[in-house]
């Protein structure tokens, strides 16, 4: 059975994946699709290696092992992936070095842009044909990306667009990383509004909860922070890696040694009002939550974001501002900063966003009680932005 701290939701007897940690023994479960056991894996990619798999791979296709480093450099430095259009690799090996190190895949279905080009939404298809989104967002002083590290999720916040489609499958590091190499490559060659400009900063608040694919995503932060050839040069320091609040991810990560940045969604600052907002709180509670989220700061000395959906009538009043300062200065102060985010809502959905004299009042009384918060900006408004949108839209139609 996997216990609560292995992070690896492969481990132990419990074969399948997407069962959270602390899922099989805890009051909560990852929603599942019908399909979810008969998912294949993804084809491994030379990111998914280790570097002894990456000289064996080599050496199975009769490819001397110094290429690998080449193929890494090409892969990380110039984010090229196309062995044909290497000018330094011999032509007689590309197609095999192609299949066995950089096999397709994410496929793009369409995209979407808006704030005149700033933003780039991005449907992916997947080898078997599950898809996920990522977002460009070009900022001043900065470009980050948001990437999905699951096929859906299967945390089941019933506010949430990517909580409908409940989880289908972890996404490997290759298919994560994809998604950072193709939209390095975009901002590099001028592909969003502005210029070619380089990515900047990556978010793990596309679909899926990350800690509930632990291994995966630290190998790829791990690939995104280290410098060519061996990742892409992107510092730990603005890479963010979201929850939900599965609380042995975070205590995981904080022993990791990665200045990452943390956000914890908690949406909701009583369990009450939790529970029902986000169904894994009844596993991991808001103390348990935010007592591992204050460890993450004093082991990393990084602040912890608190993410919170302002949901009109229902968590924007001012008893839960003043609930969820109180709650955040009990473990001393500076420490968190809250971005209440206007609820992006789903259509026909009775969670709707905030009045702005609400999102007002919720931020002055933060303020007031001396915590440091900022309304986050929702990009892609009007293209689906809030994550699982394109994606549930485009199962309907399509
Ligand atoms: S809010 Fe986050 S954790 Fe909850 S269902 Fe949506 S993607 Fe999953």
């Amino acid at each position: 059975m996997a216990t609560h701290d292995d992070g690896d939701v492969n481990s132990g007897q419990t074969p399948e994946t997407g069962i959270t940690p602390g899922g099989t023994t805890g009051a909560f479960r990852d929603v599942l699709a019908k399909d979810h056991a008969r998912r294949g894996k993804p084809p491994v990619h030379l990111v998914d290696m280790s570097p002894e798999e990456r000289v064996a791979a080599a050496k199975a296709i009769g490819m001397p092992k110094f290429r690998v480093k080449q193929l890494a450099n090409h892969y990380f430095a110039h984010f090229d992936a196309d062995v044909e259009s290497f000018t330094d690799f011999p032509s007689k090996l590309s197609a095999t070095a192609q299949e066995a190190f950089f096999p397709e895949l994410i496929h793009e279905v369409t995209h979407q842009s808006a704030d005149e080009g700033t933003t780039i939404k991005t449907l992916w298809r997947l080898f078997d044909g599950a898809m996920i989104e990522s977002v460009l967002m070009r900022y001043p002083g900065r470009t980050t990306l948001c990437i999905s590290s699951q096929v859906g999720c299967g945390m089941g916040c019933p506010f949430c667009a990517t909580g409908q489609l409940v989880l289908t499958r972890n996404m490997s590091t290759g298919e994560i990383l994809e998604q950072v190499r193709i939209a390095a490559k975009t901002a590099r060659d001028g592909g969003i509004t502005g210029g070619p400009c380089r990515l900047s900063n990556v978010v793990f608040m596309g679909m899926g909860e990350p800690m509930g694919n632990y291994r995966s995503v630290i190998s790829a932060v791990r690939q995104i922070s280290a410098m060519p050839p061996e990742g892409f040069g992107i510092s730990a320091r603005n890479i963010t890696v979201s929850t939900v609040g599965v609380v042995p991810g975070i205590r995981k990560l904080a022993q990791e040694g990665l200045p990452v940045r943390l956000a914890v969604s908690l949406h909701a600052p009583s369990d009450e009002l939790r529970d029902e907002l986000v169904p894994m709180n009844r596993r991991f509670n808001t103390t348990q939550v935010l007592d591992a989220a204050h460890d993450y700061y004093l082991a990393t000395k990084r602040r912890v974001s608190i993410e919170y959906a302002l949901m009109r009538g229902i968590n924007d009043q001012a008893e839960h501002a003043r609930l969820l300062a109180k709650r955040l200065n009990h473990y001393g102060d500076d420490w968190a900063h809250v971005n209440p985010i206007p609820l992006n809502p789903i259509e026909g959905s009775k969670w709707t966003a905030s009045k702005p004299e609400d999102e007002r009042q919720f931020l002055d009384i933060l303020h007031h009680a001396g915590i440091t918060a900022t309304l986050r900006d929702t990009r892609g408004q009007d293209i689906d932005g809030a994550c699982g949108q394109l994606s549930a839209k485009y199962r309907k139609t399509a």
